[in-house]
């Protein structure tokens, strides 16, 4: 995935913090000729995989799940996010920690769109420290629905998630990944992949 690496380098922001800014093509702004190679290098990728729904997080999340969707034919489900304490019984729901936003808040599935006989392909834009990641594989576990894979558009590979994701045994891949990153500088430095 060289041309995401390289998009990154051109437009994307090193804040302090470990912030990677990139809201000019992926999350705020969005580029959706680069969001199309995203969701085809996904579908090469796990196409041996019987996908039958995406599943993503509010907001970030899904515009890139729904261009990939359209890859793979299948609807894309997103996670909600709750303000109320939820205590209808027709949601499965769990807690999530912000790493952008340091704090907890709830997300939701319904019921009716995520279940045992679903194959799910988790999206999501970035991973960090894996706890938005934590929370759609247990709303997956609750459903009792079959997690085929994880595709993240940028994993940054000095925090923790992305190890502890694939400890746990899962296909996770990761269009690009930042081993290092320095605000002062502006300098970004990718892992090597094969791909
Ligand atoms: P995690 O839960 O893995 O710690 O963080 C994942 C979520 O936090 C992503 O869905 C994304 O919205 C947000 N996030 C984490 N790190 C960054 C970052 O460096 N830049 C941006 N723009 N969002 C981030």
């Amino acid at each position: 995935m060289r041309f995401l690496e390289e998009r990154i380098r051109r437009d994307g922001i090193v804040r302090e913090g470990n912030v990677l800014k990139v809201d000019s093509f992926l999350n705020h702004q969005m580029d959706i000729e680069l969001f199309t190679e995203m969701a085809k290098e996904w579908k090469r990728r796990f196409a041996d995989r019987p996908v039958n729904k995406i599943l993503t997080i509010e907001a970030s999340g899904i515009g890139i799940a729904a261009i990939a969707a359209r890859e793979f034919g299948v609807p894309v489900v997103f996670a909600k996010k709750s303000k109320s304490i939820n205590l209808d019984y027709d949601n499965y729901s769990t807690q999530i920690r912000s790493f952008t936003h340091n704090r907890n808040y709830e997300v939701i599935v319904s019921k009716k769109f995520l279940g045992t006989g679903d194959h799910v392909l988790i999206i999501d834009d970035f991973l960090a420290n894996g706890c938005a990641l934590m929370g759609l594989l247990e709303l997956a576990e609750k459903a009792g629905a079959a997690v085929e894979g994880i595709g993240i558009a940028i994993e940054k590979g000095f925090q923790e998630g992305g190890r502890t994701i694939r400890e746990q045994g899962h296909r996770l891949e990761s269009l690009a990944i930042v081993e290092s990153m320095d605000a002062a500088t502006g300098e970004i430095v990718f892992r090597q992949t094969d791909c």
